[in-house]
């Protein structure tokens, strides 16, 4: 290994490079610069606006992916225009799968929970990949959109494992798994099922799984329940974000985002520009997220050393003007300088972290792979088409619609079974009361026997493309003899 590891650094946006300098200055007094090289690379801002509309620059997307590791400050997305954000980018494109937060009770940080007497300490461990996040939206019809959600069985293995391995490492002796499988059965329905089955080779651990709506509820009523929570993406990020309320905001919540190969430690919030370059923000937040990262590189007591510091400095009343403390608040760079002051220190109103007898560095920097990995589960399931849902731009009453659609498909090997509006079914039974949009799902199934392959199904959507705007089309299957699609509402 060479004399020092090799991170790459980006400051970013707005408060973004007080914070991070911040953060530097205690990893130097610390130690953590006698073994780490960082390296800042060109993101954000400046590269949008030099138009790229990733973000980055060739240069740093080399340098990210020869280190592994990605230290991260802030960045603002771009409003229009096109660019994406590139956080999300930064995850998907180096598959960063995993979202990992810590919400703790931080001393001398008030909040209504502290002010009770209830403790809070648990994780977040968010799907950071799919779900709506590929952000694949149309507009169907004038008055119609949609948002694509994807949910994998390889992608649900993967951050339930994350979760259950976290857990056994952290020492946390239950996972929670957040869902909504009672209403979405598929996607929702999946990512449960697959909890329980990878909880399976986690025996020690104890599971239990709740509705995400419940699930909120509980963690305002009662946060010191909570161990270590899984979600897909989009509850969890919401999640995140509430469970960060709990502790005092976001200025105080971590995040990791954790891949096979590469990895990204930043800051949760955003870049302030409200304060920026005033010496007014709280770089606990970026300092924690390095906190994780020292431990993913094996730096568990220089880590635990640091945090202690954090700890006792604001148990002491040391704090910045976000948070709601006795005393005055200082700034910044105070802040890091107490923190820097403090090593050493220990916080003596609630347990510090242990501290390990010595640092066992290790990283092993990304082999870039030659082809992209295929993630596959279920290698010998029997499928079949068994029909189609085809989706349609009409005015059209169900009744109507259903004539035309019937006689229409007569010489077809399919039968029309179902029409729904955004989601519920309008024939062949129905309530008048259910209220239509000009886009509906015309469902056709076999009228007996099996096809062959999905051609069946194209000629029935040639033949209905020629007298409807066809909004989607989705040949339905059955795999293993189960139905790969949802019933509609009141069917
Ligand atoms: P924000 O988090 O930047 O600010 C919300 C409020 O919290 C502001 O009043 C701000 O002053 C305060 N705040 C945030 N961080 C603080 C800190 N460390 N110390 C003290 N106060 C702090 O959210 P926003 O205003 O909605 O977003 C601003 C920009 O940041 C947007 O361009 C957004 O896209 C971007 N953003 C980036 C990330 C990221 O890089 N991970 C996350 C969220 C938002």
């Amino acid at each position: 290994m060479p004399d020092k590891l090799t991170i790459a650094l980006a400051p970013g946006d707005g408060i973004g490079p007080e914070i991070t300098k911040a953060c530097l200055s205690i990893f130097q007094a610390a130690g953590v610069l006698d073994h780490v090289e960082f390296t800042e690379v060109d993101m954000g801002r400046k590269v949008f606006n030099d138009g790229d509309t990733r973000g980055m620059t060739d240069e740093a997307v080399e340098i990210i992916e020869a280190t592994g590791i990605l230290y991260k400050g802030p960045m603002g997305t771009p409003i229009g225009g096109g660019g994406k954000s590139i956080n999300v980018t930064l995850r998907k494109t180096f598959g960063a799968f995993a979202n990992l937060r810590h919400f703790q009770t931080l001393p001398g940080v008030e909040t209504v929970y502290s002010r009770a007497g209830v403790p809070v300490d648990f994780y977040v461990v968010r799907e950071n990949v799919e779900d709506t996040y590929g952000g694949i939206e149309h507009r169907l019809t004038p008055d119609a959109y949609t948002a694509k959600r994807i949910i994998t069985t390889p992608g649900c293995d993967q951050i339930n494992r994350f979760a259950f391995e976290t857990a056994k490492a952290f020492g946390i002796d239950r996972v929670t798994c957040g869902h909504k499988a009672n209403i979405m059965k598929m996607t929702d329905g999946t990512f449960l099922d697959r909890f329980k089955f990878i909880s399976q080779d986690f025996p020690e651990i104890e599971t239990e799984d709740v509705i995400i709506d419940a699930l909120c509820m509980n963690l305002v009523l009662r946060p010191d329940k909570y161990k270590m929570i899984v979600l897909t993406n989009l509850q969890g990020d919401i999640v995140s974000d509430l469970a960060a309320g709990l502790v005092g905001g976001l200025g105080f919540a971590p995040s990791a985002n954790i891949g096979d190969q590469i990895s990204i430690f930043e800051a949760v919030h955003g870049t302030a520009p409200d304060i920026a370059g005033q010496d007014l923000a709280n770089p606990t937040s970026l300092l924690l997220s390095g906190l994780i990262m020292l431990r993913h590189i094996g730096m568990r007591k220089t880590a635990a050393i640091i945090e202690n510091s954090l700890l006792y400095t604001l148990e002491s009343g040391v704090h910045t003007g976000d948070v709601k403390g006795k005393g005055e608040p200082v700034g910044t760079k105070a802040f890091a300088a107490a923190i820097a002051q403090n090593l050493g220190k220990n916080p003596e109103t609630i347990e510090g972290a242990a501290v390990p007898a010595s640092d066992d560095i290790s990283h092993t920097p990304p082999v870039r792979p030659s082809v992209n990995l295929m993630m596959t589960t279920h290698e010998q399931v029997q499928t079949t088409v068994c029909g189609a849902d085809i989706f349609l731009e009409t005015t059209l009453t169900p009744l109507d619609l259903a004539a035309k659609l019937q006689r229409l498909c007569e010489t077809t090997p399919f039968k029309l079974t179902v029409i729904s509006n955004r989601g519920t079914q309008v024939w062949p039974t129905g309530s008048p009361y259910t209220e239509l949009v000009n886009e509906c799902c015309v469902r056709f199934e076999l009228k007996e026997g099996t096809v062959i392959g999905q051609g069946p199904t194209v000629h029935l959507l040639a033949k209905v493309a020629e007298k409807f705007t066809v909004t989607e089309f989705i040949p339905i299957r059955m795999y293993d003899g189960v139905p790969g699609f949802s019933l509609a509402q009141g069917q």
